[in-house]
């Protein structure tokens, strides 16, 4: 292992310890073909599954192992295409029994912090679904909250928005302009600090580089 790995597997397990006063539940994975494994042994046969967009979820493979697995009934985002159509996913996301996401960043402490431009990912965070799985890299970690909006907002948003195609200045400079654009991806910034119900937000830190 190397001396960056070994550290990070230091690092995940501190910030294990820090969920754990958040009543969160933290795991740490060696790899994404770890991570995939844990799910799927974290998850009965028989829930219903759903998943917000989000590059770490797909680099791991988990709509597909979640769908090959023939183990669950698996609402698929990419398949609700209309307004009706997506209308009809958020609703089914909402009461799924497990919905899956990343995070925009994690500190050192154990908060999460993410951004949002519809709100249907952050919602099913605060509420909704009976459990949340966070899948996160480990270069999603920050020190502080602080950090956190830093990141959000001038290392995942440029990306995210070049993806999307979206008209925001920080598509553009690659840093953030603090805009008010109708095509905007943080018209919601969401600190989580607690989950009121044990068992439900379950973080999976993975010791690699996962999405943005
Ligand atoms: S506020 Fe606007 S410019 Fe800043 S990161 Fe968000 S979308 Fe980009």
């Amino acid at each position: 292992m190397s001396h960056l790995s070994a550290a990070r597997e230091n690092q995940a397990k501190s910030i294990i310890s820090a969920l754990e006063k958040r009543n969160m539940t933290g795991h740490y994975c060696e790899s994404k073909e770890d991570c995939v494994s844990l799910i799927l042994s974290l998850m009965p046969e028989g829930s219903t599954v759903a998943w917000g967009g989000s590059e770490s979820i797909k680099e791991c493979g988990i709509p597909s192992a979640l769908q090959h697995s023939g183990k669950y009934t698996v609402y698929d985002r990419s398949r609700y295409v209309t307004p009706a159509e997506q209308k009809e996913f958020y609703a089914l996301a909402f009461q799924s029994n497990y919905f899956f996401m990343s995070t925009n960043a994690i500190t050192l402490d154990g908060e999460l912090v993410n951004i949002d431009g519809a709100g249907n990912r952050v919602s099913s965070l605060i509420f909704g679904p009976d459990h949340v799985i966070v899948v996160a890299g480990m270069n999603k970690v920050v020190a502080d909250v602080k950090e956190g909006f830093c990141r959000t907002r001038n290392i995942a948003s440029p990306p995210n928005t070049v993806r999307l195609n979206k008209n925001t200045p920080c598509a553009v400079t690659g840093k953030c302009g603090d805009c008010m654009s109708p095509d905007c991806i943080c018209n919601q910034i969401v600190i989580t600090r607690r989950s009121r119900d044990k068992d439900r937000i379950h973080i999976i830190l993975v010791n690699d580089n996962l999405g943005f």
